[in-house]
């Protein structure tokens, strides 16, 4: 008799548990079509601005990347971004063929509301080639998409504080070798034993096809746990690769990730394949696909709120 009445109790919480994970999950999914999600026509306005002539193709050590990395602190201001050290900007110096070179990361915090000393790095790199030969290298996909979608997760947090802490990390010199990225693990501010992984977007506005892939999942189950049980929304097909387990290119080490990577940091690296227009001087934002672009950036917030979910 007490057997049967505490199993009825365990059922019945089961069932209570699982109702309420199934109406925050529902409410989670309601929040994430909804339009109050982020601001879409301001995520394509900031593309759109940054890779408008005037910021010359954004190229390190540049004054149009001095006028990106400006951008950046102000849409930070603006959304309550707070900075990670003393100030956004973290400076750095390099050299490459030949050449030093002044390079600025801008890294933003977001205090997580139950594990505040873990840490997710969202990032996107904001430098791109500069001008060659007279012509200017825009980067409307490479990275200004990313950079934007940035400003969209920062605009998410502030009606959907984080569980973990998030670092918003707009890289500068990824085009150089991904200097700025560098530089950030190896002078860490924080331990680099309490980021629990990164996730890196360059180049997530564009695909004939409405594919978006994921790299980094090869070797990790939970991130590949997290990806399954994540859905894409709209027209974005979400698909797992590029990274050696197919026959496609390798993009393991193709962008900032990779400097986490090196240091035994899990990533997840979202991006599309390339195009006719990478590294030319036609990458603009007229070529953006739009539905498809607010689509992703949408797909990639929800992987995040689900990875926010389950790791502990
Ligand atoms: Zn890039």
């Amino acid at each position: 008799m007490l057997m049967t009445h505490k199993l009825f109790t365990l059922c019945f919480i089961t069932i209570l548990f699982s109702l309420t994970s199934l109406a925050q999950s529902i409410q989670q999914k309601e929040a994430l079509n909804s339009q109050s999600f982020f601001n879409e026509e301001a995520l394509l306005q900031h593309v759109k601005t940054l890779s408008s002539d005037s910021f010359k193709g954004r190229r390190t050590g540049t004054e149009g990347a001095n006028k990106a990395k400006q951008y950046i602190i102000n849409q930070f201001h603006l959304l309550n971004v707070e900075p990670l050290g003393i100030k956004h900007e973290q400076s750095f110096s390099f050299t490459s063929s030949g050449k030093i070179y002044n390079g600025v990361n801008v890294l933003g915090h977001i205090k997580g509301t139950t594990f505040p000393n873990k840490y997710i790095v969202i990032s996107a790199h904001y430098d791109h080639l500069g001008i060659k030969n007279g012509k200017i290298y825009n980067g409307a996909d490479d990275d200004a998409s990313g950079i934007s979608a940035l400003f969209s997760f920062a605009e998410y947090f502030k009606k959907h504080p984080p569980k973990h802490s998030v670092i918003l990390a707009a890289f500068d010199a990824e085009e150089l070798g991904l200097k700025g990225s560098k530089y950030f693990v190896e002078n860490s501010i924080i331990l680099l034993d309490n980021i629990e992984v990164n996730i890196n977007m360059d180049m997530i506005a564009r695909s004939d096809k409405n594919e978006l892939f994921v790299t980094g999942t090869q070797n990790n189950q939970s991130l590949k746990h997290i990806i399954l049980s994540s859905e894409a929304s709209g027209k974005v097909k979400l698909i797992l690769g590029h990274d050696g387990s197919d026959k496609k290119q390798n993009w393991t080490y193709s962008s900032d990730h990779a400097s986490f990577y090196t240091k035994n940091i899990p990533f997840l690296y979202f991006g599309v394949e390339d195009h006719n227009d990478y590294h030319q001087p036609t990458d603009d934002f007229d070529k953006i696909n739009k539905e498809f672009y607010k689509d992703v950036v949408k797909t990639i917030i929800s992987v995040f709120v689900i990875m926010d979910e389950y790791l502990k």
